[in-house]
């Protein structure tokens, strides 16, 4: 599937509606904008259509404010921040559409930049409500999707308007994505290691099944752990169960023979929080005690792990090796993020957590790729359909 990208489509004089990824952690009061790496990330694209003559209306929600107005998901913070990165005034709007969006955008002039305020403000948003996205089309002549993160979801912003504005392209970073998660499920150079951790096993089946396909190892980490050892019918203790996934568990096991890797050992606590005492067992001849739960994968394990991806050419990595949060059991995750950085291969990294955990790491400059998009990460590895993408693919 190709797609029209934002460099290939005049904008002279145009009016661009930018779906940006401005879902940006704010603190507590929501004045203040914690992290401004996605905001940074989406300013190529921005700057980009403002050379080639377009006046800019960029787009985005924040949080989760259940379709209405919400002070503490405001995008306020976010226009002064955008001034200071651009170097010139962004016009902030009270809503996302209405009389004023629309008296606004039909004063701009080539080279201004209007930001809506949180998309999400409407339930209509998220319904994909097709009068919502007639009054998002309305306002443009150009629509680009620059939001990978959200590209999984048929929403107003990322399908519906895609379907009534004409001319349409993917930005600079959406395109980078594609380009990036492409190839991990093309044929990338050998041995192909995906590292997969987190809670769950739900959620990451297809994604399973599909690196059993391209990978040569996979390497496990994370919650999910627990769920493929009571499988095999080893002791885990009070460690997290997916009890409804045992038959998947079972599943996964027999079909994958050696490919999937499980820890050898692990670090394991009585209590979720920090300065807890730990433990290390193997899992196999000293079990998980009752009261116990794993927390993080074991030193032996860090250490096998280390020796797999020093030899990689392709790394994949989605979901942390424990519970990361807490500083004691996030050594098997960190160890990772330092692995892979040193591994000579190319690197893609997915997932919020695991994110973070490469720029807690502070390795972030030594990774080929850090997707932006979690979620949308694993469904398009999974091979399921991304409307927001799908809506933009090239039919001429
Ligand atoms: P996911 O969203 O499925 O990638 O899961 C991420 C979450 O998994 C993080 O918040 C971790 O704290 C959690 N996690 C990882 N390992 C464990 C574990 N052994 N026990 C409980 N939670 C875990």
């Amino acid at each position: 599937m190709s797609h029209r990208s934002i460099r290939d489509i005049d904008l002279t004089g145009k009016k661009v509606f930018i779906r940006v990824d401005f879902n940006v952690p704010l603190d507590e009061n929501g004045t203040e904008v914690t992290s401004d790496t996605r905001i940074r990330a989406a300013l190529p694209t921005i700057q980009l259509a403002l050379r080639k003559g377009a006046a800019v209306i960029l787009a985005s929600h924040l949080g989760r404010p259940k379709g209405r107005p919400k002070s503490t998901m405001s995008l306020d913070p976010i226009a002064p921040l955008l001034e200071k990165l651009l170097g010139q005034h962004v016009t902030k709007t009270g809503d996302c559409v209405g009389d004023e969006v629309n008296h606004l955008v039909a004063q701009m002039s080539p080279g201004d930049i209007v930001l809506l305020e949180n998309l999400r403000f409407h339930a209509a948003e998220e319904a994909n409500d097709p009068d919502f996205s007639a009054q998002l089309a309305s306002l443009c002549d150009v629509y680009v999707n620059d939001a990978f993160g959200s590209a999984h979801r048929a929403h107003s912003s990322t399908e519906g308007i895609a379907r009534l504005v004409h001319k349409k392209a993917i930005g600079l970073l959406m395109e980078k994505e594609l380009e990036y998660l492409t190839m991990a499920l093309s044929k990338p150079e050998r041995p192909y290691i995906a590292i997969v951790g987190g809670a769950k096993i739900s959620g990451k089946i297809d994604v399973l099944d599909r690196f059993l396909e391209l990978a040569d190892k996979i390497l496990i980490g994370g919650a999910m752990t627990y769920t493929f050892l009571h499988a095999q019918g080893i002791a885990i203790g009070g460690s997290l169960l997916e009890k409804d996934k045992l038959d998947v568990a079972r599943t996964i096991i027999n079909k994958a023979g050696d490919k999937l890797v499980l820890p050898k050992d692990h670090v394991i606590t009585a209590k979720l929080q920090a300065d807890a005492n730990t433990r290390v067992v193997d899992g196999y001849n000293e079990p998980i005690p009752s009261n116990m739960k794993g927390v993080d994968i074991g030193p032996a394990t860090v250490d096998f792990y280390k020796k797999t991806l020093a030899n990689a050419r392709f790394i994949i990595w989605n979901g942390p090796m424990g519970v990361f949060e807490i500083p004691e059991f996030a050594r098997g995750t960190l160890a990772m993020a330092h692995a892979i950085a040193e591994s000579s291969g190319l690197s893609i990294v997915g997932g919020g957590d695991s994110e973070k955990a490469i720029r807690t790491a502070g390795v972030e400059t030594s990774i080929t790729h850090i997707s932006t998009g979690g979620g949308a990460s694993l469904e398009f590895l999974a091979g399921h359909r991304l409307p927001g993408i799908e809506v933009l693919s090239k039919t001429t």
